[in-house]
C-alpha cells in the first residue's frame, strides 16, 4: 500500500485554524525556516482576526500567506508557460456561502476577490478578465507581477524542458505543483475552509486547477468539519478528497483516520505525490495528511500553542524551534 503521511491529531479548541503551505517536493528545497515562518504568520493572522467574524478571519489568514512572496499563491505565484501569473482562489463557510474566482491576474490577493463573490454575487465561481476588471472596480490592490524568485524559476524550468524537448511538457507540468496555501477555520462552532494558489509551474494559460472549486480545493459542513487539499489539482477535482474526508468525519470516524483514509483512497485512484490535505472537526481537532514529499503546515487555537512544522514522508517532523534557530537550512 502506497505510503501516507499523518499528522495528529491537534486538540486546538475553538477558535481554531489550521493552515498548510502546499503539498509537494519539498526536499532540497532552500529557506524551509523561512517558508515555516510564512505559514506561522497565517495562522497567526487568521487567529488575531476572529473578532471581525468568520470569513473575514479565514481571508486574514489566506492574504497573510498570499502576501509572503515564498508560497505559491498572490505575490509568490508560479508562472504560466507564458511567463504570466495566473491565480485561482476560493473559500466557503458552513452556510453554503462559497465564491471563487479563476485564472486572475489583477488582484495582490485573489482570497479577498473571492469573499466578495461568496458575499455579493449570485453565482460562485467567476474567472478570467471579467473577474480582473471586477477586481480593479472594487479598488481592491494590484498584483505587483512576477517576483524575482517566480521568474528565475520559471526561466530555470523553460531551460529544462528546452534540454529535454518539446514532448517532454505534458509530463512535467504535473510535477510543478507545490507551495499553495489553505486555511481551515473554527470560530464559535462555525467551520470555513480556503484555497489560493498560482497553480502548476508552466501550466497552459487559462487552465484552472481545484483551487477555486467548492467541494474540490476545499469543503466544509456545519457541525462536521472542514478540509483544504493541495496538491495535482485536475485530480483533485475528480477526486474530490475534500468531501470524502468530511463525509468520513460525519460518520463518526477521528479527524486523524478520516485525513488518512481519504488520501489512501487518493493514492489508489491517482497514485502517489498527487494529495495533501488539512481537515478540523467541529470540536478543534486537526489533522493533516498527505501522499507527497512535504508539507508546511501551522494551527493554533484556543487549548493549544501556536505551532508551525515540515510534515515529512519519512514521517520525520522537524520542530518549529528547530528551523527557528537555523533559518534557511533544509531540514531534509
Ligand atoms: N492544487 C493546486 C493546483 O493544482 C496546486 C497545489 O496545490 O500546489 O492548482
Amino acid at each position: 500500500m502506497a505510503e501516507v503521511t499523518v499528522h495528529g491529531p491537534l486538540r486546538l479548541g475553538d477558535p481554531a485554524i489550521i493552515v498548510h503551505g502546499g503539498a509537494g517536493g519539498w526536499r532540497g528545497v532552500s529557506g524551509t525556516g523561512e517558508v515555516l515562518e510564512a505559514v506561522r504568520s497565517g495562522a497567526r493572522a487568521g487567529m488575531a482576526s476572529t473578532g471581525r467574524g468568520l470569513l473575514e478571519a479565514l481571508v486574514e489568514a489566506v492574504a497573510a500567506l498570499e502576501d509572503s512572496g515564498v508560497l505559491n499563491a498572490g505575490v509568490g505565484s508560479v508562472l504560466t508557460y507564458d511567463g504570466r501569473v495566473e491565480m485561482d482562489a476560493g473559500l466557503m463557510t458552513d452556510s453554503m456561502e462559497a465564491g471563487g474566482v479563476a485564472a486572475v491576474t489583477y488582484p495582490r490577493n485573489p482570497i479577498r476577490l473571492a469573499a466578495y463573490v461568496a458575499r455579493e454575487l449570485p453565482h460562485v465561481l467567476i474567472a478570467g478578465p471579467a473577474a480582473d476588471r471586477l477586481a480593479e472596480r472594487l479598488g481592491l490592490e494590484k498584483h505587483p507581477g512576477p517576483s524575482r524568485r517566480a521568474l528565475e524559476r520559471w526561466r530555470m524550468l523553460r531551460e529544462e524542458l528546452a534540454r529535454g524537448g518539446g514532448s517532454s511538457w505534458a509530463r512535467a507540468v504535473h510535477r510543478l505543483y507545490g507551495d499553495t496555501v489553505g486555511a481551515v477555520l473554527l470560530s464559535r462552532g462555525r467551520l470555513a475552509a480556503a484555497a489560493s494558489t498560482g497553480g502548476i509551474a508552466l501550466k497552459h494559460p487559462g487552465r484552472v486547477g481545484d483551487s477555486p472549486v467548492p467541494g474540490a480545493g476545499f469543503y466544509v459542513e456545519k457541525g462536521v468539519g472542514g478540509c483544504a487539499a493541495t496538491g495535482i489539482g485536475e485530480t483533485i477535482i475528480l477526486g474530490r478528497p475534500c468531501v470524502y474526508a468530511v463525509e468520513l468525519l460525519a460518520q463518526g470516524v477521528p479527524v486523524e483516520e478520516a485525513a488518512r483514509a481519504a488520501v489512501a483512497r487518493h493514492t489508489r485512484l491517482f497514485g502517489p505525490d498527487t494529495l495533501g490535505l488539512i481537515l478540523l472537526d467541529h470540536s478543534g481537532a486537526a489533522a493533516a495528511a498527505m501522499n507527497t514529499q512535504g508539507m508546511p503546515i501551522a494551527a493554533e487555537g484556543e487549548r493549544s500553542e501556536p505551532l508551525a512544522l515540515m510534515l515529512w514522508r519519512s514521517g520525520g517532523e522537524r520542530k518549529d524551534k528547530e528551523s527557528r534557530r537555523d533559518p534557511g537550512s533544509d531540514p531534509g
